[in-house]
């Protein structure tokens, strides 16, 4: 099938570059790969992680935009369910290998071979994105398009460990109510769950019981959190700031486990007799498998959860990130496109 081999895309040539709009040549539609015209695109902290190169792993020239919202103009020739036409998401990862161990079993996140959306592949701050057709996720009908895309990469992070690991029962914390966290707030509130919600920021204790949390707790006080020893059964980490690791730990009841989705570069101090006594766990997941990303959408429509967003049309799209990058935005950016 012939497909447009060229496309409209916001690029940055080095790290920390302003992004330009240029043509580029996309070459022909892999086999088993879809083409997308991008129509929303969520901008998301991990996009700016990687046009500063913070985790070393960015190539430049980078098209960044890793939760798109769109529909299919062209479909390779070995492509399955998928059709022309149809609405789809593309969130952290857009293909993996379909053959080894972790893809045969349905963790297809966990492929030794997975291809992050933005890095070493063309994203979707673009007229046009492609992806391998088992990660172009079918979007329900019921869901708000124009502000789904932060829960394709954010959304499907908070959930999957919920998924994992809660139970409706559960007494649930939620550490750093932002981008991320004010989605697992609403999650684990909607899952049925008693949500802790852990700030630094005074000025979001009202908005996160908006959103669900029946306590706030500041995440600076550690008086406060010492009080919480033994209670939550699963904390999830959304920061990537240090906090008082000792007394978050110690949040825990016997079983519980701290699940860190927000990406601390400096390492957490764990004392193996926190774990050991109350029989505690520390664990981390990226992003989601596709049916795990089909299924929180899913989750999300039925219990009408949609991300608290600001839009930008996409020709705005160096102003967005300055704004991410203030911490101001409430509480995820997504660009509309605007070729
Ligand atoms: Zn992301
Ligand atoms: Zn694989």
């Amino acid at each position: 099938m012939s497909t447009p081999t060229q496309t409209r895309a916001w690029v940055t040539r080095a790290a920390r570059q302003a992004m330009a709009l240029e043509t580029v040549d996309v070459g022909p539609l892999g086999a088993e790969d879809v083409e997308v015209a991008v129509e929303h695109c969520g901008l998301c902290h991990s996009d700016l992680s990687v046009l500063k190169n913070e985790w070393g792993i960015s190539q430049y020239p980078a098209i960044l935009g890793h939760e798109v919202v769109g529909h299919i103009t062209a479909v390779g020739p070995n492509t399955k369910g998928v059709t022309i036409g149809q609405r789809v998401g593309i969130g952290w990862y857009a293909g993996s290998c379909m053959h080894c161990h972790q893809c045969m079993s349905g963790s297809h996140h966990l492929c030794p071979q997975v291809q992050p959306t933005i890095v070493g592949h063309r994203g979707g701050f673009a007229s046009h994105v492609r992806a391998h057709w088992a990660w172009a996720i079918p979007l329900p009908e019921k869901l708000n398009f124009a502000d789904a895309g932060p829960l394709l990469c954010g959304g499907v992070t908070v959930f999957a460990p919920l998924a994992m690991y809660a139970r409706p029962t559960d007494r649930v914390g939620i550490i750093g109510i932002g981008g991320l966290g004010h989605m697992a707030v609403k999650f684990a509130a909607a899952y049925g769950c008693e949500v802790t919600a852990f700030t630094s920021s005074e000025s979001k204790f009202e908005e996160a019981k908006g959103f669900g949390a029946d306590h706030v707790v500041s995440s600076k006080d550690s008086s406060a959190i010492k009080k919480l020893a033994g209670t939550i059964d699963l904390l999830i980490g959304t920061v990537n700031v240090p906090l008082d690791w000792d007394a978050m730990i110690n949040t825990l009841a016997p079983n519980g486990r701290l699940h860190l989705v927000g990406a601390v570069l400096e390492p957490i101090p764990v004392a193996a007799f926190s774990l050991i006594l109350q029989q505690r766990s520390v664990s981390g997941s990226p992003s989601g498998s596709p049916v795990a990303i089909e299924t929180m959408l899913d989750f999300a429509s039925r219990h009408d959860i949609v991300p608290e967003t600001e839009h930008f049309p996409m020709s705005k799209i160096n102003e967005a990130f300055a704004r991410l990058e203030s911490g101001k935005a409430r509480y995820r950016i997504v660009l509309d496109a605007d070729f």
